[in-house]
């Protein structure tokens, strides 16, 4: 609070006044293309991501493949991540799941249709179990698939999920980690442990904000977004699908604590530069999370049904998955998030 600030509020103490410019001093006002309406909206959706979110309860365990939309395919697990662009040239593999789910995933692929061998990219949003894990399993049965991953996931990537040894830690040991909202705390977020490790794998490309990548016919641009690890990756492409053009965005990852100062990887100017990139990859008809719990198509369903319905929804209804709205709304939300938590830590 400012000097200014903090004078009117003892004044508004003194004489009892119900003072609802307090209530103002931690609302920002949304920035264009954002409205107050897409604020409103994004929390809703990001409390429905929530429960949604709470009810898959085996994060790992094998899901059913299905076609999103066009040349996309969803090959994952029930957490929901792995992802297939194809063509006639080959396919790029967004996310390769969990290590213990490999075999699961490639079940899927091929279920889909699709060879391993046919894979020639295997793209990485961020270096964490959960994305990374089977990494080094998918490149071997793929025949040497090209792994990419953002440049400060590299050394990650390459040493299992954690840095070289002897590497300076990226927080300092009295600072404990990071707990998202609602979550239990994830000492991997930060600070490597053997809870987190998968065999260690080459990286052949480094990945650069706004590089434009070709495999093939196939192409898409990478957006470094650092917050949850150094350099997550969220990825822009477009799908075709009976004669119309579909943006696609997935989309790594939004998971700050209250205090943003308890984040290693965390700057003002880092956050900022991620909300300028949601401006910048508007408009988005098909949104991917990492999570089942925060796709487009998932949000656009009836807030009653369940997870199971939801995904059953999804294979027989692939419109469910365009909704302009949602990814701008969650923006919004986002956005304003940060900003109230960022007038926080304002003296
Ligand atoms: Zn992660």
């Amino acid at each position: 609070m400012s000097r200014m600030s903090r004078s009117m509020f003892s004044a508004c103490l003194l004489l009892g006044l119900s003072c609802a410019w307090i209530q103002a001093q931690t609302h920002v006002a949304p920035r264009l293309p954002f409205t107050e309406k897409d604020v409103e909206l994004g929390k809703q959706l990001v409390a429905k991501s929530a429960e949604i979110r709470a009810q898959i309860t085996s994060p790992s365990g094998a899901a059913e493949p299905f076609k999103i939309m066009g040349n996309l395919y969803f090959a994952g697990v029930n957490n929901g991540e792995v992802y297939l662009l194809t063509s006639p040239q080959g396919h790029i593999m967004f996310g390769v799941g969990y290590a213990v789910a490999a075999e699961s995933v490639e079940r899927n692929i091929e279920k889909l249709g699709f060879k391993l061998t046919d894979i020639k990219a295997i793209v990485l949003n961020h270096n964490h179990g959960d994305q990374s894990g089977a990494v080094a399993y998918f490149k071997r049965r793929t025949g040497g698939a090209k792994v990419m991953a953002g440049f400060a996931e590299v050394p990650f990537v390459e040493h299992g999920g954690a840095l070289p040894a002897g590497a300076p830690l990226p927080n300092a040991p009295n600072i404990p980690p990071a707990q998202p909202r609602g979550q239990a705390a994830n000492p991997n977020q930060f600070q490597p442990t053997g809870t987190n490790q998968y065999p260690p794998v080459k990286v052949d490309r480094a990945l650069f904000d706004g590089d434009v990548v070709k495999v093939g016919s196939l192409s898409f641009t990478a957006y470094l977004m650092p917050g949850h690890s150094p350099s997550s990756t969220s990825f822009l492409y477009t799908v075709r699908d009976a004669g119309r053009d579909y943006r696609v965005f997935e989309f790594c990852c939004w998971e700050y604590p209250d205090d943003l100062s308890r984040g290693a990887y965390i700057t003002e100017a880092s956050v900022r530069h991620n909300l300028e990139t949601f401006r910048k990859v508007l408009p988005v008809d098909i949104y991917l999370e990492t999570g089942a719990y925060g796709w487009s198509g998932t949000l656009n369903q009836a807030s009653y049904l369940t997870i199971t319905q939801r995904m059953v929804n999804l294979r027989t209804n692939n419109k469910l998955w365009v909704n302009r709205d949602i990814f701008k709304a969650l923006s919004a939300a986002r956005e304003a998030e940060f900003e109230e938590k960022l007038q926080k830590l304002r003296p």
